[in-house]
């Protein structure tokens, strides 16, 4: 389990996080949604010790500063939000860099990059240079290899932003099925409409403090999504949509 006890986090004189409060259970999925600038990158790296903080944080009970950085790389990897690389390493080659982090005494290091890259749909692009496929593409490369990392939590940063929308939905589903194989999920989405696939707990922010934290079937949910992002909330069809206030 990973808990935040009272986080805040500062850049300079700004309050970017104040006094966060939360757990996520082994399995669990939190989707974490807000308005840009609410802090929701920064919530996310803090959870994986990547920046200062006050507070606490711990991992199945123990201090996150007591861990070295692989360690805590072997609990939670990360999606980052926009990937771009100079160098040109194959599909295969960068997927398995996600070995290099991975928890040694259970390496079967062909077997688990194979199986990555067949799960995200990428294994026939194996050989194909990463900075010559598509946004999607690369996507899914960037979860394959947060998968042959092995940890018990994948932590997402926007990752259908600038997709198309046939690249979302496939990325969607491949999320919903690794959470079904009961990989914990933490993702920053300006989608709502992904808790229809991803089952967890909601984390509304707003300004850097929690406005909203539960599940779907909260009677508090949807005004508080109103109250976060400024609109009015209408559901047809068990699809969210949004118009102005
Ligand atoms: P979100 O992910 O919700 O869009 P962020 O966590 O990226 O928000 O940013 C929250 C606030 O912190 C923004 O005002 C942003 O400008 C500021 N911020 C983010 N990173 C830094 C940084 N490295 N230095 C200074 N300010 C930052």
């Amino acid at each position: 389990m990973i808990k935040l006890k009272n986080i805040s986090v500062r850049y300079g004189k700004n309050q970017i996080l104040s006094n966060i409060n939360l757990e996520v259970k082994e399995g669990e999925n939190l989707i974490i949604m807000g308005p840009n600038g609410s802090g929701k990158t920064t919530l996310l790296k803090s959870m994986m010790g990547l920046i200062h903080f006050e507070g606490e944080i711990e991992i199945d009970g123990r201090n996150i500063r007591s861990f070295s950085r692989s360690e805590i790389a072997r609990y939670i990897s990360y999606v980052p939000q926009i990937f771009t690389t100079p160098f040109s390493f194959t599909v295969k080659e960068f997927v398995s860099m996600g070995l290099y982090r991975k928890k040694r005494d259970y390496w079967d290091e062909e077997n688990d990059i194979e199986e990555a890259l067949k799960i995200t749909n990428i294994y026939d692009l194996k050989d194909k240079y990463i900075n010559k496929i598509s946004g999607g593409e690369l996507q899914k490369c960037l979860i394959a290899r947060a998968l042959v990392q092995d940890s018990e939590f994948i932590s997402m940063d926007e990752p259908m932003s600038h997709l198309d929308v046939k690249a979302v939905l496939e990325i969607s589903s491949i999320i919903a099925s690794l959470s079904s194989k009961g990989k914990g999920i933490i993702i920053v989405s300006h989608d709502v409409n992904i808790i229809k696939n991803l089952n967890g707990n909601i984390l509304l922010l707003k300004n850097g403090n929690i406005s909203f934290l539960g599940k779907e079937d909260n009677p508090d949910f949807v005004r508080s999504l109103e109250t976060v992002f400024e609109v009015k909330v209408h559901k047809n069809n068990d699809i969210y949509y949004f118009t102005k206030l």
